[in-house]
């Protein structure tokens, strides 16, 4: 079999080394069933995940529950909701202890002297119009004016079919506010007319990010890899979905193939004992599931399938660094 070493020169073993070392362990936690949007489209509630559980609302009990979870091995915990920063003292909570990730529409400022170097991905899904469709109003309007500028925020950029041949305007609009972006395709989960990919959109939103990736290699944090892995659901001839995907809660997992998977992964709801499926809606087909953290965990925990040559290896490797770079494991 080929070995690391012999795939890699010394500059991409140097980096294989930086990340081989991270031993990432994440979980997923809802904050809250709460947010102050209503986006068509919404995982979280065209799933009805909000409904799952009743939140848990006594502050002692989510510090006990963080420390149990330290406990279980997590060192990286991803705040989701509903919208996380209705409940700053949850928040605080993981972020006194962990490092933490917190996902967020950015309508609502994360007060930085409370939470200094909190990371924060500010979910937009389109222009503004777009967004009004989809979200009821701009929100790139309020986020932006909340975070430019801030070096431990980014926008995570919701692709839509809707979206093809304007995302370099975004992608600027982004840069000239001081941030970075990273990129994922919509799943549609509410089925809203017009925003479902068709096969020849995947192709070309595929060609339109790797130029986007090209002009603005500061800003967007991506890989070209990963682009390929979003939008044709393929590694190495395989298909993602239910019987590959890495991002299943494990308690939950009876899958019998064993697909190999992300260590001790739970999604759990906000009433601190419901565990959901998965990272994402409890109730998509996964033959739809464009997810693009389930996607490229999939390259994460696949590294085996990426050892046949030194371009398949050094994909790996952008792929691995591009998830630590989100998470602040290594800098940008
Ligand atoms: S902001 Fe996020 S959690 Fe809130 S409705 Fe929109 S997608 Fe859902
Ligand atoms: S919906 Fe996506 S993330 Fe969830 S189990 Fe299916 S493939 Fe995995």
């Amino acid at each position: 079999m080929k070995t690391v070493s012999s795939l890699l020169d010394d500059h991409w073993y140097e980096r294989y080394k930086r990340i081989s070392k991270l031993n990432i362990r994440s979980s997923i936690y809802d904050v809250t069933d709460r947010c102050n949007l209503r986006c068509k489209g919404c995982f979280f509630f065209s799933s009805g995940e909000h409904q799952a559980a009743a939140e848990e609302k006594d502050i002692t009990r989510w510090h006990a529950f963080v420390e149990s979870e330290m406990a279980r091995g997590v060192n990286l915990a991803i705040l989701i909701g509903g919208e996380p920063t209705l409940c700053l003292d949850r928040i605080e909570a993981f972020y006194r202890r962990l490092p933490t990730f917190c996902a967020t529409n950015g309508q609502i400022k994360v007060p930085r002297e409370r939470f200094p170097d909190l990371m924060v991905g500010i979910s937009l899904w389109g222009d503004a119009e777009d967004e009004k469709i989809l979200r009821g109003k701009d929100t790139f309007r309020i986020s932006s004016a909340n975070y430019a500028g801030d070096p431990n925020a980014y926008y995570l950029y919701t692709i839509t079919p809707k979206q093809l041949g304007k995302t370099e305007t975004i992608i600027r609009k982004i840069k000239d506010v001081g941030l970075k972006v990273h990129v994922q395709l919509l799943s549609n989960d509410e089925g809203v007319d017009g925003f479902s990919w068709r096969p020849e959109e995947l192709a070309a939103v595929r060609e339109e990010m790797d130029a986007m990736l090209d002009c603005y290699p500061e800003t967007m944090i991506s890989s070209k890899y990963y682009h390929r892995i979003i939008t044709t659901g393929e590694m190495g001839g395989r298909k993602f979905g239910w019987m590959e995907c890495p991002s299943v809660t494990s308690a939950l997992d009876r899958r019998e193939s064993r697909p190999r998977r992300l260590t001790n992964f739970i999604r759990w709801a906000s009433d601190l004992k419901t565990m959901h499926r998965c990272c994402t809606s409890e109730t998509r087909a996964c033959s739809t599931c464009k997810d693009g953290a389930a996607h490229m965990s999939w390259v994460m925990v696949n590294k085996r399938a990426h050892m046949n040559s030194t371009v398949d290896l050094q994909n790996w490797v952008e792929v691995y660094e591009m998830f630590a770079k989100l998470y602040r494991f290594i800098p940008w």
